[in-house]
C-alpha cells in the first residue's frame, strides 16, 4: 500500500513526497539517489528494477501513482528514454498494483511545453507508436534535447488522455490524469529562471515569478485525492499565466 512517487528525489517529487508524508502517508519513492527505489528509469533494465523494487516495498498493492521522473536537457535519446519511455513503463508497469488499491489514482508529469513551445509532430507519433528503438534514433538526432523535451511531454498528455478512459483505467476504477506546469523553480530550472523570466512576450508570466514546486505537489495531492474525485483524462495547466497570455482564444476546440 502507499503511493508511488518516481523521481522523489528532485524539485516537485520531493516537495509532493512532503506533503502526502506530512499526514502520515506512505510514499514509496523512486530516483537513481535518495529513494526507497533505486533505478535508472532510461533502460529497460532500470525500469524493470523499478517494478520489481516497488511491487517488494508495496506487497503488490497501490492506492497511489506520480510519474514524475525527469530530465529537461541532454543528448535527445536520452530525454524520449527518460520522459516518455520511463514515464510511460512506470505507468503501465505499476497499474496492476494500482487496480488492487483503494481508491487508486495516478498523476502524470507534463508540461505546458506542449502547447508553448514548437514541437514535431513526427517525433511526438514515433513515441505513442511505441517502438523504442525507432522513436529514439529519431529523437537522437537533437542534440541538446531541447526540441525533444516538449514531444515527450505532448505524448503523455496524449497518452493519459487516450488511456484514462479506457477500462484499464477508469474501467478499473483507477483516475488518471496530468498536470501541466509552466516554469516551476526546482533545481532542473535553477540556472535558467532569470533568463526565462526576462524572455517577456517569447515566454510571457503574468504572475512575474516562477511557481514553486509545492504549490504543484498541492494540485498533484488533489488529483490524487477524494477531492478531485471527477478528474478523469485531464491535463490540467499551471503555470503562471503563460498560456493564456501566448494562446488566448485557443480554448476550447470545439468540434467542428
Ligand atoms: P528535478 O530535476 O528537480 O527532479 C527530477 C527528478 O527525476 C530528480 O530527482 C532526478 O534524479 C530524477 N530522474 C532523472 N532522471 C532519472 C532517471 N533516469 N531515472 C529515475 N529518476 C530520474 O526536476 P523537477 O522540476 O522537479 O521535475 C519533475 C518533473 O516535472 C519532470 O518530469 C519535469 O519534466 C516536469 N516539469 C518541470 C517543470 C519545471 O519548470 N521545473 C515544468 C514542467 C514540467
Amino acid at each position: 500500500m502507499g503511493t508511488v512517487i518516481t523521481g522523489s528525489a528532485g524539485g516537485i517529487g520531493a516537495a509532493t513526497r512532503a506533503r502526502l508524508e506530512e499526514r502520515g502517508e506512505r510514499v514509496i519513492g523512486v530516483d537513481v539517489r535518495d529513494a526507497e527505489v533505486i533505478a535508472d528509469l532510461s533502460s529497460a533494465a532500470g525500469r524493470e528494477a523499478m517494478v520489481a523494487g516497488v511491487a517488494h516495498a508495496c506487497g503488490g498493492v497501490l492506492d497511489g501513482l506520480v510519474a514524475g521522473a525527469g530530465i529537461a536537457g541532454g543528448p535527445g535519446e536520452l530525454v524520449g528514454a527518460v520522459n516518455w519511455f520511463g514515464a510511460l513503463a512506470t505507468l503501465e508497469g505499476l497499474r496492476p498494483m494500482l487496480a488492487r488499491g483503494t481508491a487508486p489514482a495516478a498523476v502524470a508529469i507534463s508540461s505546458n511545453s506542449t502547447t508553448c513551445q514548437p514541437h514535431s509532430a513526427e517525433l511526438v507519433d514515433a513515441f505513442l507508436a511505441g517502438d523504442e528503438e525507432a522513436a529514439l534514433a529519431l529523437a537522437a538526432r537533437d542534440a541538446t534535447g531541447i526540441g525533444v523535451y516538449p514531444a515527450t511531454k505532448l505524448a503523455l498528455a496524449r497518452w493519459v488522455r487516450r488511456h484514462a478512459v479506457q477500462s484499464d483505467w477508469i474501467g478499473a476504477g483507477i483516475r488518471l490524469n496530468a498536470v501541466a506546469p509552466g516554469l516551476i523553480h526546482t533545481p532542473m530550472t535553477a540556472d535558467g529562471i532569470d533568463f526565462v523570466l526576462s524572455l517577456g512576450d517569447t515566454y510571457p508570466v503574468p504572475v512575474d515569478r516562477a511557481g514553486l514546486a509545492s504549490e504543484v505537489a498541492a494540485l498533484i495531492d488533489l488529483l490524487l485525492g477524494a477531492d478531485g474525485g471527477f478528474f478523469c483524462g485531464s491535463v490540467v495547466l499551471m503555470d503562471g499565466g503563460t498560456e493564456a497570455a501566448l494562446r488566448p482564444d485557443d480554448w476550447p476546440l470545439a468540434p467542428s
